[in-house]
């Protein structure tokens, strides 16, 4: 018997074994039991995530010999045909080869006709958004009024590129990209199936390297077999796909948290020469950054079964949640930029200097110390500045304490959480006589003007200035004069400083000139992240 790939022998031929879209075989199902038929069907989503699967699977339901059913039979000679590509009345068209005017008509004329053998004649097109304005208006003309006997199904990536006259006659579904864990447990089974062998960590990235295609994941799969000549390994597959292992990355970003220019850029090197893609690496490097965050906020929110869950952990106590956030920022812009780059790993290795150059110095007391002067140069102090302008002093608690007119000091220094300490930070002093306050807050913010958060802003002040107040709060123009307003204010100055400082910095330059790069290309990164 001939080795049949898998993405073909495991291709769905039921409502019930389709993975991940149980939306739109629920919709599916109660419309075939409750034989309330549409005469069009539009199936959209990204390549790979089973559009004419589906497609097919309609047909066998609408023409199974058992009857019009959600779960047809699988055995009758309709639904064995259609299975095997050869059913006279299911005709399937790809729109991207198939686009002549022409040859749609005869198409179309040819629905005039009965079925031969099925219920229904099924027309499946695939890409169906390619077709010439002329065969969407001969398609029209059948969708119009079509006969009891036909059925079409419409298949495409881009439905932004099909007729709102034919999208309005067509019932639509939305297939969705299928989760990376959805693709590795199916995975799973499938190899269970064949009595083959897997590590799990192999899975997952075969599951995300094909991003939410299942047929891609199964071509990935067959791929991994073939390399890896018996089980699939996590080695083999990340040999297949040039993926990075995670111990390269957790030494990176140690370096880069401890300020170690020289063995992030070792580490880079040390990758170079193995060939290994960058852009994968400033992906995984990216999820890595991303688990880091998530054990920060809760080492609970780990799974208990990630491999390096313990490295990860201790990543997450040696950086500041708020380096975490800003290298995960530069290591997407980092990404996205590769294309740019002269070359990719100068490309990886700007990224890396500028999460070094982003690491702030001032509150180095809880890092290691830099080894050398060079490396210490490496490491501007940018947010020395940045802690003398953190919060207003506190104050101790049961002194009234006067204010002087300057909101966002206050608004710093009161002692609330939640949508109230929101509310007092993006509101701004509108007027103040003393007694009552009146605060203005943007449009965007009219929830936070809920009666229990002003209620809430109203004690903390009261507690903290030590005598009753009035407050209240409208909505209206802004000039920026808001807490929020101010921290993203400050965090851009001190981006700006930062690439000041990186820019004269001797060593810097010596990094960069080596790497035939411009430090022009630096750019402030992402929202507010310390606001
Ligand atoms: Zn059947």
């Amino acid at each position: 018997m001939t080795y049949q790939v898998l993405a073909r022998k495991w291709r769905p031929r039921t409502f019930a074994t389709l993975v991940g879209q149980e939306h739109v075989v629920r919709a599916l199902s109660h419309a075939l039991e409750q034989q309330r038929l549409h005469h069009a069907y539009l199936f959209t989503g990204t390549r790979g995530v089973g559009k004419t699967t589906l497609a097919r699977i309609l047909a066998k339901a609408l023409n199974c010999e058992t009857g019009i059913t959600a779960t047809p039979c699988g055995t009758c000679s309709s639904c064995l045909e259609i299975d095997a590509g050869r059913f006279v009345d299911l005709i399937e068209v790809d729109a991207a080869t198939n686009t002549k005017v022409d040859e749609m008509r005869q198409l179309l004329d040819n629905a005039a006709y009965a079925p031969s053998r099925g219920r229904f004649k099924v027309y499946v097109i695939d890409e169906v958004h390619m077709l010439s304005s002329s065969s969407f208006n001969a398609m029209l003309k059948t969708l119009e009024e079509p006969p009891e006997h036909i059925k079409f199904i419409l298949a495409t990536t881009d439905p932004q590129k099909i007729p709102v006259t034919v999208l309005s006659r067509c019932l639509q579904f939305n297939l969705k990209n299928m989760p990376a864990g959805a693709i590795a447990s199916h995975l799973e089974r499938v190899l269970g199936a064949e009595k083959i062998a897997a590590e799990s960590q192999a899975l997952g990235l075969i599951a995300h390297a094909a991003r939410g295609s299942m047929r891609d994941a199964l071509s990935l799969l067959d791929q991994a077999i073939a390399y890896a000549g018996g089980d699939v390994t996590e080695e083999a597959v990340r040999g297949m796909l040039g993926t990075v292992d995670t111990g390269h990355l957790f030494e990176v970003l140690e370096a880069v948290a401890s300020g170690d220019a020289s063995r992030a850029l070792a580490v880079a090197d040390a990758m170079e020469a193995r060939s290994l893609s960058p852009d994968n690496a400033l992906g995984e490097l990216g999820r890595l950054l991303h688990r880091v965050a998530l054990a920060q906020i809760s080492a609970e929110a780990l799974p208990e079964d990630l491999p390096e869950r313990e490295r990860v952990l201790a990543l997450a106590r040696s950086i500041d949640p708020e380096d975490a956030q800003l290298y995960y920022q530069i290591a997407l812009h980092g990404r996205r930029d590769l294309p740019l780059a002269p070359d990719e790993y100068a490309g990886f290795s700007m990224t890396l200097m500028r999460m070094l150059a982003f690491t702030p110095g001032g509150e180095a007391g809880a890092r290691a110390r830099p080894a050398t002067e060079a490396e210490a140069r490496a490491r501007p102090a940018t947010a020395a500045s940045a802690e003398t302008k953190g919060a207003a002093a506190p104050r101790s608690q049961g002194t009234p304490a006067p204010f002087d007119g300057d909101w966002p000091a206050l608004a710093r220094a009161l002692k609330i959480v939640g949508a109230a300490k929101q509310l007092a930070e993006r509101s701004e002093l509108a007027s103040w006589n003393g007694t009552r306050f009146e605060l203005a807050v943007p449009q965007e913010s009219r929830a936070l003007t809920d009666k229990s958060y002003v209620e809430r802003l109203k004690v903390a002040l009261r507690e903290h200035l030590g005598r009753p107040v009035e407050l209240a709060v409208t909505v209206g123009a802004v000039a920026g004069r808001t807490v929020a307003a101010l921290a993203e204010g400050e965090r851009r100055a001190r981006q700006e400083e930062a690439s000041q400082q990186m820019g004269a910095d001797p060593f810097v330059r010596e990094l960069v000139t080596s790497f035939d790069a411009t430090i022009e290309s630096i750019q402030p990164v992402g929202k507010a992240l310390r606001s």
